[in-house]
């Protein structure tokens, strides 16, 4: 049984309310076709029914049915865009926005001037725009330039099964402005477009929508999808065991496209150039030697001993015909046992002898694999490979991250070989160390997986992992809101005058302590203004969580940045500062500005390739990490030199090949760098700051003015070299202490102060991989810390010596304290205050 509030299909049968307007499109006749076959279609009438009736609308329907492409242009058919009052589109994935508006521009045969799309660093949004896909993170920004989003007549989020933070803040969002639209007599309608039917947290919510709104549910026209688990979950190489289940798919099994699901770039990359070996696509692509194709021999050597060593048993085989999930309860795993040994991956039989079975009349081992990668950092062309039917004579092979599961829908695949994992970053929820961690999925990320092989005939989902492992899946994953540090959002929030951020209609709230945490930072960068420290501790902490915006909070809420670097931008007018703070926050925000070389190589010669590369990288951060002073500036000063030599040679890919920079990275910065330019210049009257790419280097003096900018804006990411007295074991040999961990933190091999040790550091960020690691590392100077970190600082009694003395131009006492730095009582130097 569905939602109560599913509208009955029985509603079609109400007489056609006839769309008031009608605006004709010109499709062309082979998408027009194309279109016919999607299940959204037949729903149509029903959606712009409920649309049209009712303010908010929730329509669920599985990838692939058609929603992103096709609502937008029901509604633009039913005459609801105009250039003064468009559609808008959310997606919380950039590559989705981008992709998704060329797409629905072709289908409806307009120009990227009336569909178009923003995102963070660009778009082709026109005045004559009519149809606008954006990132969720872009919207929320002009719901704060303009609260009640007057430029749209409908907004639609989509994909809110994802439950990104910003998609999440946008529902709670939307449902105080539709109503305030109402009120106006410009009414606003909202569509919440989600791919599983768990939409509880939205209905049964009675603090977002006063009226339940209505749940469409689009039938899927999915083919049935047979589901195979692995008899035993491989426990580290589930790599290995998706290229030997691609062999033997490959081998055995009938055409159609097979589409893994790995976890990381680096896995996509390697299992691509390992198939490719083994089934190559055309002659020359075997360059490299065979050190592959004898790993693949090796893989048959080993598939062959271990079926050896079990020669009486008779293994199951699928069946083609049983296009039904198998059940999964414990009868069907007892069974399980008693037909198989513990072989892992060893449910399809590749040696099957006797031939006299179907499967081995269609087997075809001879034809090639056309292997494409697919992951969110690929470039757009390459990424669009996957769209494009594959050459002839050849089976499809896509090898891809999680972008493959709800957001791009891939044509033609009828196998799907899920490995059960997804790489996520975890936060510490109080100190915000993150890790990126590979982790089960969810069922309901399984069930989507295994659902795109039935897109376009019955197909295989293998499951690399049994069923009993499936049982102990979460349902479903956490919304992300409930996993992240918060404090960019509460800025973002503030900024929109919501005080009491703990009483807002989030659909599922971040816990407690994230956001006791997040305002303790704000009001610590003094974003937020200090709550009075008097009354009940209860009452003080009350007023900590309802801390009003400070005007500086104001300034830093126009950045498109975490506030920490929103607050050094704040204060980089000082000594013409401005373009390298521009620069440094620029490369922090868009981060991995540096190739990395220590992926796995498949061939001797490789390995060299890549040495190579790497002594060229590293001789170049040398380059760039400057002389003297400069030095102390540490890694940022590595970022600064990057960018500043990539724009001196022109940002081209060439450059970046040669000297190890991310060809995409660079560009992106290049763009943050402008967009930080233009809000610079709206929020410091008289700036009128123009940034040259190819910045000169700062002085000497900007350099030490830059590492207190760093230091105001990380303030809770100061780490001190343990001295020699309190080497407590050799775990802390060369380790650092900061005032958020217990534990010893490492500047990262990475780092240009990798070797240098300084007393005192400020870093970006910590990673856990092996130990506690800090990238993005620059020195600081003791004495900076009590006179720049106030809030972090606790100052004893004014010093005898030198005596307190009256300042004539401020009228005030100048005395010097002693103070320790909070929580570690580090002794700092006595400053003036
Ligand atoms: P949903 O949003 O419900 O997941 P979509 O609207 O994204 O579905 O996709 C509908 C269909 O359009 C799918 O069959 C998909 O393969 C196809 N499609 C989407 N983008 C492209 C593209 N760029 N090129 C070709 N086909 C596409
Ligand atoms: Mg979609």
């Amino acid at each position: 049984a569905g939602p109560s509030a599913m509208v009955p299909r029985a509603a079609a049968s109400k007489p056609p309310c006839k769309p008031a307007v009608f605006v004709p499109v010109d499709r062309s006749p082979e998408i027009q076709e194309a279109r016919l076959k999607l299940p959204i279609l037949a729903e149509e009438q029903v959606i712009m029914e409920a649309i049209s009736e009712n303010p908010i609308v929730i329509l669920c329907g599985e990838t692939g049915s058609g929603k992103t492409t096709q609502v937008p242009q029901f509604l633009y058919e039913a005459g609801y865009a105009s250039s003064s009052g468009m559609v808008g589109i959310t997606e919380p994935r950039r590559v989705a926005a981008v992709s998704m508006s060329q797409r629905v521009a072709k289908e409806m045969n307009l120009s990227n001037r009336v569909v178009s799309y923003q995102i963070r660093y660009e778009g082709n949004v026109t005045d004559e725009t009519q149809i606008k896909f954006m990132t969720d993170g872009v919207l929320l920004k002009e719901v704060q330039k303009d609260f009640l989003l007057s430029k749209y007549k409908v907004i639609i989020i989509d994909e809110a099964h994802e439950r990104s933070m910003y998609t999440d803040i946008l529902i709670g969002l939307l449902s105080r402005i539709v109503p305030l639209r109402e009120k106006k007599g410009q009414p606003l309608k909202l569509i919440v477009m989600s791919a599983t039917l768990r939409v509880e947290d939205f209905t049964d919510n009675s603090r977002l929508f006063s009226v339940t709104p209505p749940v469409i549910q689009v039938d899927a026209r999915q083919f049935p999808v047979t589901v195979h688990f692995n008899k035993k979950t491989p426990l580290d190489d589930y790599s290995g065991e998706c290229f030997r289940k691609v062999c033997k798919i490959h081998r055995m099994l009938p055409p159609g496209g097979i589409l893994v699901f790995l976890t990381g770039q680096a896995e996509v990359h390697s299992l691509c150039r390992r198939l490719r070996k083994a089934f190559p696509f055309q002659k020359n692509n075997t360059t490299g030697g065979d050190d592959d194709r004898e790993e693949s021999v090796e893989e048959m050597r080993k598939f062959k001993k271990s079926r050896r060593r079990r020669k009486v048993m008779t293994l199951p085989k699928i069946d083609l015909d049983n296009y039904s999930v198998v059940p999964v309860d414990e009868g069907d795993e007892d069974r399980d046992a008693e037909s198989d040994d513990d072989v892992a991956g060893s449910d399809i039989d590749l040696d099957l002898g006797d031939g006299d079975s179907e499967e081995d009349e269609k087997s075809d081992s001879s034809l090639p694999l056309y292997v494409l990668p697919l992951y969110s950092l690929l470039a757009p062309e390459k990424q669009a490979k996957v769209f494009r039917a594959p050459p002839p004579d050849t089976r499809l092979c896509v090898v891809a991250t999680n972008v493959a599961e709800t957001s791009l829908t891939i044509p033609g695949i009828k196998y799907v070989v899920d490995c059960g994992k997804v790489k996520k970053r975890f936060y510490d929820k109080i100190t915000g160390v993150s890790s990126f961690r590979v982790t089960w999925i969810s069922q309901a990320s399984a069930d989507q997986r295994a659902g795109r092989a039935g897109r376009t005939e019955p197909g295989h989902c293998y499951r690399l992992y049994s069923s009993a492992v499936f049982m102990d899946f979460e349902k479903f994953s956490a919304p992300e809101i409930t996993k992240r540090p918060v404090e960019d959002l509460i800025l973002q929030m503030k900024a929109l005058n919501i005080e009491k951020v703990i009483n807002f209609p989030f659909p599922t709230p971040p816990p407690t302590e994230a956001l006791a945490a997040a305002e303790e930072l704000l009001i610590a960068l003094g974003a937020l203004k200090e709550p009075p420290r008097t009354g009940r501790l209860k009452q003080q902490l009350a007023a900590k969580l309802s801390c009003p915006i400070s005007p500086l909070g104001r300034i830093m809420a126009t950045f498109p940045v975490a506030p920490r670097y929103a607050k050094m931008l704040a204060l980089s007018r000082q000594h013409d500062c401005l373009p390298y703070t521009i620069t440094i926050v620029s490369a922090m925000t868009v981060r991995e500005l540096f190739e990395e070389f220590d992926r796995p190589a498949v061939s001797e010669e490789e390995t060299a390739r890549l040495k190579g590369k790497r002594a060229r990288l590293l001789q170049m951060q040398k380059i760039w990490a400057g002389q003297g002073p400069m030095q102390k500036l540490g890694d940022l000063m590595v970022m600064l030199g990057a960018v500043g030599a990539c724009e001196y040679a022109g940002c081209t890919r060439k450059f970046c090949e040669e000297n190890g920079l991310r060809y995409k990275a660079m560009l992106e910065i290049r763009r943050l760098r402008g967009q930080l330019t233009t809000a610079v210049n709206s929020v410091c009257t008289g700036a009128n700051l123009y940034v040259d790419p190819k910045m000169k280097p700062p002085t000497e003096a900007q350099a030490t003015y830059l590492r207190q900018i760093v230091l105001a804006g990380l303030g809770d990411h100061v780490a001190r070299r343990v001295q020699a007295e309190e080497l407590l074991d050799d775990k802390w040999k060369n380790a650092y202490k900061t005032a958020l961990l217990e534990d010893p933190v490492f500047i990262h091999p990475s780092s240009i102060l990798f070797r240098e040790l300084p007393e005192f550091v400020v870093y970006q960020e910590i990673v856990e991989t092996t130990k506690l690691y800090m990238k993005g590392v620059s020195a600081v100077e003791p004495e900076w810390i009590p006179a720049l970190l106030p809030p972090y600082c606790h100052f004893g009694k004014p010093l005898e010596n030198p005596p307190p003395s009256y300042c004539p131009e401020t009228g005030r006492i100048r005395c010097h304290r002693p103070s320790v730095f909070h929580r570690v009582s580090w002794e700092l130097p006595a400053v003036e205050v």
